[in-house]
């Protein structure tokens, strides 16, 4: 059996962490499987970079690299976060540009590489994820590194007009072709993907799944990201879950509670969803006193000046909202910067009737899917999803809405609300099909299975 080697930014959280995600219990299941080595950065910046620290416990094997920071400024806050990221989720308008950043970002994927390069094993699999590591194997093919290598993006694939405007967006695609394997969240993706290697690697050729360019063959595929259904659903009966749970129910003292829960981004759409909200308000009286709404949203890359100006946008928002509508003993909506753990927040989502979840961009969501996991079948809630979130693909039973729209969304919200229970537990059934069906772990073993079977060793 060959032995995985996934290489993602930052290694973990893999020990109980409150945001654990599927995606680190998904890794660490098949690491351990393989016994397998987990490299990236350790989450630490050090004035001088200090080679690499290696770890064993638990059954698992880490190899981490700090970042200086000079490194952190341009990989990380700059061409990671303040370029790729906006860009890839077609916020021209907000993408920062620098040549510093982008060579920053081609020295740290670079040094990554060449740290690894030693630890590899002739037969190892290798599992690059996400934006931040994009060159990460172009380095490792120039070292001679023949071994299969895989690319997974957690975030959309833009179009191609919009990858246009990146300057040297030429060396991004370049770097991409230096994998076996690319993989998508969406068919929608792939497609995207295609459409702008196609027309702008000279020569290339598209055969079936496969993409010849640049003397090279790059298998594209969508693999969409799920969580373990099952598990979610049990997370409602923990401590965690059954104390916020418990909360939530007495304060809202009969109330429909409406939930967001997202990272504080402009990627999420929050401040069109609290428009949305006072839309509902304002244009159906009656949701007066009837309804709350509740938004979670932890402070994320605080570093970033974009950030701290959506903080702003959204303080003022619900400042506005709750100054025009609240009552004596009524607040329309909770706003909360703090992180709740995903336990905690399966109570959360149980107690809500409605999960909205309206990214103006999103690769997957997966929220979306948290939300059905924990609602009682017998009496489910009703998820209202964007469109523009790469779940919309697979939930097709949610109510799919423009969230650029805020009438389309209040109304949404108000036939979330009054939905009858024979047609909830309809859509919630096909839902948590679609969840138990394609899981995280199925996820996992379908990218890892097509890796194995394609290219390596110079195919
Ligand atoms: N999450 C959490 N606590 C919070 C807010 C979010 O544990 O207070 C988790 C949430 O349960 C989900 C993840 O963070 O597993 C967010 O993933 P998603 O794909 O929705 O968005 P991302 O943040 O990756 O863009």
């Amino acid at each position: 059996m060959s032995r995985l080697v996934a290489v993602s930014n930052r290694v973990g959280p893999i020990r109980g962490a409150t945001r654990a995600g599927g995606l680190a219990i998904a890794l660490v299941d098949s690491l351990k499987a393989s016994k397998g080595l987990w490299f990236g950065w350790s989450g630490k910046i050090a004035e001088a970079s200090s080679g690499a620290t290696t770890e064993r416990g638990g059954g698992l094997h880490t190899l981490t690299t700090d970042l200086t920071p000079q490194e952190h400024e341009d990989y990380y806050n700059g061409f990671a976060n303040r370029c790729l990221w906006p860009l890839f989720h077609y916020r021209i308008d907000l993408t920062a540009y620098d040549r510093r950043y982008f060579d920053g970002y081609r020295r740290v994927n670079a040094r990554f590489a060449q740290t690894l390069r030693p630890h590899l094993l002739p037969d190892d699999v290798i599992w690059v994820h996400d934006y931040h590591l994009i060159p990460f194997a172009e380095t490792l093919r120039e070292m001679g590194v023949d071994q299969h290598i895989g690319f997974f993006l957690h975030i959309p694939f833009p179009s191609r007009e919009v990858l246009l405007t990146l300057p040297h967006q030429d060396r991004i695609l370049q770097a991409l072709m230096a994998y076996d394997l690319l993989g998508f969240h969406t068919e929608r993706d792939c497609e995207r993907f295609l459409d702008y290697a196609v027309n702008e690697i000279p020569g290339a050729t598209l055969a079936g799944d496969v993409l010849c360019a640049l003397g090279r063959k790059v298998r594209i595929k969508a693999f969409p990201i799920g969580i373990d259904a099952r598990e979610y659903a049990e997370f409602v009966w923990t401590e965690d879950g059954q104390r916020q749970w418990q909360r939530v129910k007495t304060a809202l003292r009969g109330r429909d509670q409406i939930i967001g829960v997202d990272r504080l981004d402009y990627t999420k759409g929050i401040p069109q969803r609290f428009l949305a909200y006072e839309r509902l308000l304002q244009d159906y009286p009656a949701t007066r006193g009837q309804v709350e709404f509740l938004q979670v949203a932890p402070l994320s890359r605080e570093t970033v000046p974009e950030y701290a100006t959506l903080r702003s946008e959204l303080e003022h928002l619900s400042a506005r909202i709750n100054g025009a509508f609240a009552d004596v003993d009524w607040t329309p909506l909770r706003y909360i910067n703090r992180t709740v753990s995903r336990r905690g927040l399966a109570g959360l989502y149980r107690a809500s009737k409605v999960g909205l979840v309206t990214p103006l961009r999103d690769g997957m969501n997966l929220v979306a899917k948290e939300y059905v996991a924990a609602q009682d079948p017998a009496d489910p809630g009703v998820l209202v999803l964007s469109r523009f979130a790469g779940a919309a693909a697979q939930m097709k039973a949610a109510l799919i809405v423009n969230p650029y729209d805020t009438v389309a969304v209040a109304e949404a919200m108000q036939i979330a609300r009054h939905m009858p229970l024979d047609e909830r537990q309809r859509r919630h059934r096909e839902l948590m099909q679609g969840l138990l069906d394609y899981d995280i772990r199925r996820w996992s073993r379908e990218f890892l299975g097509t890796l194995k079977e394609t290219g390596g060793h110079g195919d």
